[in-house]
């Protein structure tokens, strides 16, 4: 069919360098539709990793050693990798975090603690990751500020014409999903942008979900800072990157104090490395930033366009699949989705489906995936959310719909 052979992006060759693709789980081949949660390592990540820890380990930064110089070497070309691939216009723009959500919450207690003042306004969506939204409620409690939410249509777009009465002079900072993990969602951002920076506001866009399947070029989004996460991006846990513009960076406080931020140390008093070492304290995850940057060159290897494509093509495949299954109900139809599609399936339980579907072999998610206020927004506790990498296939489709065409022989309906 059309989506197995889209030109210039070979899924057969693709899935070959996944070692993980290759599980049976519960006797069945693995259908691994969780990329959206966690995405699975090329071949090139676990090696780079495996041989940096093997054969050239050391830590960063801090010795004269030769093992030590060319660790960091390692780790600063890891960091200009990450620049090129979010269109930073310099390296210091780029901090190495632990992933989406402690970039989202340094920037909350780091540039918030030192701007928000009582009655000052915070903008999220309804959309938002629980890591994109209680952030904002802490330090919103330790400043007096608000956290306001801009509503969404029930397509599962974001409502723009409510942005208008939500966007004030009292908002100090736009923070939004690129892609909703739920629904798919992606969103306009840099029309946001621009709203948000005529209202004086800056803009955070959380990246999590568009990183694996959206070029990105934070300079033309207009995004002030940007996050993700290095284990969706088909590379390592534990790493993550954040983006901040270099003179919001320069002038914001550190957060977390240890080794390697600071500048000059006395028992009375401290001065701080410029970024992105200050926000940068303690040891830092070094195998875990060059397993990143081997993965970043793994996509960069691929045709984007073709890459891109053949995802778009393959999901609206599976919505359309999907949706043919009797009692399934896909939730929204926004203008443009990625990489996840969200259903639930009358009178069974998401996680009931999602336990079914598992004795198949077939990979889910089902619950309310951290964004229990979308989930009220919806009107449901939770769906099943099937989310798609690079590897998967219309194979994987079919296998899908299938296992839940059994879902309803088992629950007799
Ligand atoms: N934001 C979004 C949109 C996400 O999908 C996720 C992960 N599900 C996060 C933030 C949090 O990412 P992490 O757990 O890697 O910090």
């Amino acid at each position: 069919m059309a989506v197995a052979v889209t030109p210039g992006f070979d899924v057969e060759a693709v899935r070959q360098d996944f070692p993980a693709l290759a599980a049976r789980v519960h006797g069945r081949p693995l259908v691994y539709l969780d990329s959206g949660a966690s995405a699975q390592k090329p071949r090139v990540v676990l090696d780079a990793m495996h041989e940096f820890l093997a054969n050239r380990y050391a830590n960063v930064h801090r010795g004269v050693h030769a093992l030590s110089q060319s660790a960091s070497a390692e780790y600063d070309a890891a960091r200009e990798t990450a620049r090129r691939f979010l269109g930073a216009a310099d390296a210091a723009e780029v901090i190495f975090t632990a992933g989406t959500t402690a970039g989202i919450n340094l920037v909350a207690q780091s540039w918030g603690r030192a701007t928000l003042r009582a009655g000052d306004e915070i903008l999220v969506t309804e959309l938002e990751h629980h890591s994109n939204l209680v952030p904002w409620q802490l330090i919103a409690a330790q400043t007096g500020a608000v956290v306001r939410a801009l509503p969404i249509a029930p397509d599962g777009d974001l409502d723009l014409e409510a942005i208008g009465a939500l966007l004030t002079a009292r908002t100090r900072l736009v923070a939004l999903a690129h892609v909703s993990n739920v629904l798919g969602t992606v969103v306009p951002v840099r029309r946001v942008a621009d709203l948000a920076h005529a209202a004086g506001a800056l803009l955070l866009v959380d990246g999590a979900q568009s990183a694996p399947h959206l070029p990105i070029d934070v300079q033309a989004l207009g995004a002030d800072f940007f996050v993700c996460s290095g284990h969706k991006l088909y590379g390592p846990t534990g790493v993550g990157l954040l983006y901040g513009r270099l003179d919001l960076l320069a002038a914001m406080p550190p957060w977390q104090g240890g080794g390697g931020m600071v500048e000059r140390v006395t028992l009375e008093k401290t001065t701080f490395a410029p970024p992105p070492s200050r926000f940068e304290a303690g040891t830092p995850p070094i195998a875990e930033a060059i397993g990143l940057a081997a993965a970043i060159d793994y996509l960069s290897g691929l045709d984007a366009g073709a890459l891109q494509a053949y995802e778009e093509t393959l999901l609206r495949h599976a919505e359309e699949a999907v949706a043919g299954v009797a009692g399934v109900r896909i939730m929204g139809h926004p203008a443009r989705r990625v990489g996840a599609l969200s259903f639930v399936m009358e009178g069974v339980h998401p996680h009931d489906v999602g336990t079914i579907l598992d004795r198949d072999g077939v990979a889910v998610r089902a619950g309310h995936h951290c964004a229990q206020p979308l989930m009220r927004r919806l009107g449901v506790g939770g769906t099943v959310r099937a989310s798609f990498g690079l590897y998967n296939t219309a194979a994987d489709v079919e296998a899908l719909v299938a296992s839940l065409r059994g879902v309803r022989k088992v629950m007799a309906l």
